[in-house]
């Protein structure tokens, strides 16, 4: 398989201007297998610039029926590459195939609705008390940069560049170091579809290199990010002198509550998916188990024999559900918590340690007894860990779950819908599900409360934070 090895910049390829290039390493086999350039802050002016052009020379003012129809045209070609996609998804990162699949139509259907959206996303006319015509307009903002994580590398940055280049901006898509393929099979594929040189810019390098360089560039009117909670403050501190604009999607500590009078067993053979998908990478992560404690036993060893069952391994192979985490250094952040749990006495009810002895895997580990100073607690550890806990009282609990500066998904086990309303209403979190795990909807509004970020992704709400709202006001 040929891989994207560049920059991308003005619809073609070319080196880093520094010629400097960066290491990739399969994490399942801990071979290095490519070396891709790493972009500068020459780069990035270039693609700022070259993103600016394409802005004003043409893409802001296209007919929204081109604009559909060229976007469309992305979405059939991404299909068609699908399976490139998710190979090169699990080559970078280790994400196990099957679900390396799933989130490359992900992102196809995420350009689809956008696609479909255009035409649909109007502004308002307002009977205003002096008389005369009023209404507002939905304008582009002009050049978007889209920071993106290796956790779910294609899906994100096309949910990010597709509302952006629905509502006529023009995109610099940042990868992370760790992920850089299928951002660049995104930026190439879609100007094969259609999408004019310039429009999309895709900007492999290290953050902490051009991360500054891009967010402060004056020609960048927004920045959208999903990444840790450190790095948004940073970003929102550094939009802050000129007032840009920023949506940040960041990290999480996301319950998972429940009651004795839910569907327990299904909860208890699914909940472990909801944590240890993606190997625990996932901002989703419902970390924090709280069971109603008359359920507790039975539900801990039902948890803890589904999560037995899960099959860790190659991440080529399509049975595997739990691949590698990504690097070695992501690892050994995840083992500094696993030690902390020792240390304060926590119960390993499964796991702990490292499966085989090549490729960066982790055991899915189940804790209890974890105090609620601890770090496995409190700290969002991005691997795959959780700490379960019971409750008596529903009120204390919900404090407990509030407690948590973060608020980004949430999931309810209950058969009780007048309960199921009123503990809704009382999670602090941007997403909720009821007697299901699911937080991702390409319809439906993602993102969260309190730390855990600022502005939507995904449904009409993305496409209303890539643009200014403009009102225009026709005297009689
Ligand atoms: P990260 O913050 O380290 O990196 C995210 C991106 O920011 C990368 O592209 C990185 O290169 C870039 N970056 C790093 N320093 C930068 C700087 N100074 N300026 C600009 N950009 C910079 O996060 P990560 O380790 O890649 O991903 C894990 C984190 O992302 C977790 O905290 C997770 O919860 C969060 N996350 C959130 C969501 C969500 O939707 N809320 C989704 C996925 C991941
Ligand atoms: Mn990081």
């Amino acid at each position: 398989m040929q891989l994207p090895t560049q920059l991308f910049i003005n619809g073609a390829w070319r080196d880093a201007a520094s010629g400097r290039r960066a290491i990739l390493v399969n994490p399942a086999t801990e071979e290095a297998f490519a070396e891709v350039a790493a972009a500068d802050n020459a780069d990035v002016n270039a693609a700022v610039e070259s993103a600016h052009q394409a802005w004003e020379s043409g893409w802001r003012d296209l007919a929204p029926g081109k604009r559909t129809e060229i976007l469309f045209n992305v979405a059939r070609v991404l299909w068609e590459n699908l399976e490139r996609i998710a190979q090169l998804e699990t080559l970078h990162i280790g994400k196990p195939i099957g679900d390396a699949r799933d989130e490359a139509g992900l992102g196809a259907r995420v350009f689809e609705y956008y696609a479909g959206a255009i035409t649909k996303f109007c502004g308002q006319t307002i009977p205003v008390s002096r008389g005369g015509f009023d209404f507002t307009l939905r304008e582009p903002m002009g050049v978007v940069a889209c920071i993106v994580p290796w956790n779910f590398p294609f899906p994100i940055a096309c949910w990010k560049a597709a509302p952006a280049l629905a509502a006529g901006n023009c995109v610099v898509l940042k990868p992370a170091s760790l992920s850089p393929l299928t951002a660049l099979a995104l930026g190439e594929l879609a100007h094969a579809a259609g999408l004019p040189p310039g429009v999309l810019q895709v900007l492999p390098g290290s953050g902490s290199a051009i991360g500054d360089a891009l967010v402060t560039h004056p020609l960048v009117r927004k920045i959208s990010f999903t990444g840790s909670t450190e790095i948004g403050r940073r970003i929102m501190e550094l939009a802050s002198r000129d007032l840009k604009r920023i949506s940040l999607e960041l990290g999480g500590k996301s319950p998972n509550i429940v009651f004795a009078d839910a569907d327990w067993q299904r909860a208890a053979e699914t909940s472990p998916m909801s944590v240890f998908a993606n190997t625990g990478q996932d901002c989703c992560a419902r970390s924090r188990i709280f069971m109603e404690r008359s359920i507790y036993e039975p539900f801990v060893s039902k948890f803890v024999e589904s999560t037995r069952k899960l099959l860790v391994g190659d991440p080529t192979q399509p049975e595997t559900q739990l691949g590698p985490m990504v690097s070695a250094g992501q690892r050994a952040t995840v083992e500094e918590f696993l030690a902390d749990a020792r240390k304060q006495g926590s119960k390993f009810a499964c796991g702990g340690g490292r499966p085989g002895n090549k490729g960066y895997y982790l055991d899915a580990t189940v804790l209890l007894d974890v105090g609620k100073e601890d770090r496995c607690w409190r700290e969002e550890i991005f691997g795959p860990v959780v700490a379960i806990t019971p409750f008596d009282d529903e009120a204390q609990m919900i404090r407990e779950v509030n407690a948590s500066p973060y608020g980004l998904s949430a999931s309810l086990w209950t058969n009780d819908l007048r309960r199921a309303f009123r503990v809704s209403r009382a999670v602090q979190s941007g997403v909720l599900s009821v007697n299901s795990h699911s937080s991702v909807h390409v319809e439906a509004p993602f993102g969260g409360f309190k730390t855990s970020g600022i502005g939507r992704d995904l449904g009409m709400a993305a496409m209303e934070g890539y643009t200014e709202l403009k009102n225009v006001y026709i005297a009689e």
